[in-house]
C-alpha cells in the first residue's frame, strides 16, 4: 500500500499544487472560507466523492464521503487564513497582501494534504476493490474558532472509526503531547452616555469597566496555575470621540489551561472579575460564551503507526529551488534568531 500511495502523490503532485495554490490566492479568514470551501467541495465532487454541504449548518462546513461498508477513516482538512498574517509569495521580506489576509500557518497545504490523503486512500480501496469508507471533512475555522467542536455537537463525526489530521510545522514530526483546552469568551458592558465635560457624573463609561476587567484579570493571573495563558482583545472600545463617555464597550477573552475542568474554575472567577468591573462603573455585564475546546487527548497506539510509517517514508527531498529558498528565508534571521528558532519546539515534543 504504501508504493501505491507515495505513486499516485507523485503521480497527481502537480493537481494538488494547483489545489494548494488556489486556496492560498483566496484567503479567507473563520467562518468565512466560501470560497476555499466551494472549490475543495467542488473538486471532491470531481475525484468521486459523495459530496454533503453545509454541515452543521455550517455554511462552510461540508463532508466528502466514498465506500458504503467497513471502518469509517476521516481526514480533517482546514482551510481558514488569518488577517494580519498575509505574505506575497516567493517574497524574503516583509510584503502583505491587500488586503492583509493571508495563509500565514499554511493551512492552504493543510486543507490540501488532507484531501490528498483523502484521495489517495480511496484510490487504493478502489484499485483493490476493498472494502471500508474514506471521508473527507472540510472543517471551517480552525484560527480562533474551534469549528470542529461545532460539528461534533451536531453528531458530524458520529460514524468515525479513525481521524488523521496535520498541520504545517517547521519539522517533520508526529505530534505526542497534549494541546491546551480553552474557552473564549465575549464581556459586553453597557453604560450611559454624556458629555465628558459637561456633564460626566450623567455618564457611565463602559470602557472603563473593560479596563477595570483587564486590570482585575493582570492580578488574577498570579493565582491561577501557571501553565494557564489569559489573552484578551478589546473588540469595542466605544468611539473614537474622547469627550464621549463611552456607553458600549467589549472585550474578547481567551482562556487556556491543561485541562478543562481547570479553564472552567478560572472562567468562574474571570466572571466574578467582570461583574466587580460592572459594579465599580455601576455598567452592566453581558456575558456571551464564543466557543470552548477541551485538550487534545493523546491516542498512543496511533502515534506510533504514524511515527513508524513517517520514519519508513521519509520527510522528501526538497526540490533545489525550494532549498535555495529556504536558505534566503533563513539568512533574513539574525544570528541569535538561527540560534533560538528551533528551541520552543522541544518542549513541544516535536524533537
Ligand atoms: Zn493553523
Amino acid at each position: 500500500m504504501k508504493n501505491f500511495v507515495s505513486d499516485y502523490l507523485k503521480e497527481h503532485e502537480s493537481y494538488f499544487k494547483e489545489v494548494s495554490a488556489y486556496i492560498f490566492n483566496h484567503p479567507e479568514t473563520r467562518f468565512e472560507e466560501y470560497d476555499s470551501a466551494r472549490f475543495l467541495a467542488d473538486e471532491c465532487e470531481r475525484q468521486g466523492f459523495t459530496v454533503k454541504r453545509n454541515v452543521a449548518d455550517i455554511e462552510t462546513a461540508f463532508t466528502a464521503s466514498y465506500g458504503t461498508e467497513g471502518p469509517e477513516i476521516a481526514f480533517l482538512g482546514e482551510f481558514d487564513a488569518l488577517s494580519g498574517l498575509s505574505q506575497k509569495p516567493g517574497e524574503t521580506s516583509y510584503q502583505p497582501m491587500e488586503p492583509d489576509i493571508g495563509h500565514g500557518c499554511g493551512h492552504n497545504l493543510l486543507g490540501t494534504g488532507a484531501f490528498a490523503a483523502a484521495c489517495a486512500a480511496k484510490a487504493y480501496l478502489e484499485e483493490n476493490d476493498l472494502p471500508g469508507r474514506v471521508t473527507f471533512y472540510g472543517c471551517p475555522g480552525e484560527e480562533g474558532g474551534s469549528g470542529k467542536t461545532f460539528m461534533v455537537r451536531e453528531g458530524v463525526f458520529d460514524d468515525v472509526d479513525a481521524a488523521l489530521t496535520w498541520h504545517p510545522s517547521p519539522v517533520n514530526a508526529i505530534m505526542d503531547l497534549s494541546t491546551l483546552a480553552n474557552y473564549q469568551v465575549y464581556f459586553r458592558f453597557r453604560g450611559k452616555s454624556a458629555h465628558a465635560a459637561n456633564t460626566p457624573h450623567l455618564g457611565r463609561s463602559a470602557l472603563d469597566a473593560v479596563e477595570l476587567m483587564n486590570v482585575g484579570a493582570n492580578y488574577l493571573r498570579e493565582h491561577i496555575v501557571s501553565e494557564a495563558r489569559m489573552h484578551y482583545a478589546v473588540t469595542n472600545s466605544g468611539g473614537i470621540s474622547p469627550n464621549v463617555v463611552q456607553a458600549n464597550a467589549e472585550v474578547l477573552y481567551l482562556i487556556r489551561a491543561p485541562r478543562v475542568d481547570q479553564v472552567e474554575e478560572i472562567y468562574q472567577r474571570l466572571i466574578k472579575v467582570a461583574k466587580g468591573a460592572a459594579m465599580m462603573t455601576e455598567t452592566e455585564v453581558e456575558i456571551d460564551f464564543d466557543k470552548g475546546c477541551s485538550n487534545y487527548v493523546s491516542n498512543r497506539h496511533l502515534e506510533s503507526m504514524l511515527h513508524k510509517n513517517l520514519t519508513e517514508a521519509g520527510p522528501g527531498e526538497p526540490a533545489q529551488d525550494e532549498k535555495d529558498f529556504a536558505r534566503k528565508l533563513w539568512n533574513t534571521l539574525s544570528e541569535s534568531e538561527q540560534q533560538n528558532y528551533l528551541a520552543p519546539l522541544s518542549g513541544f515534543g516535536y524533537t
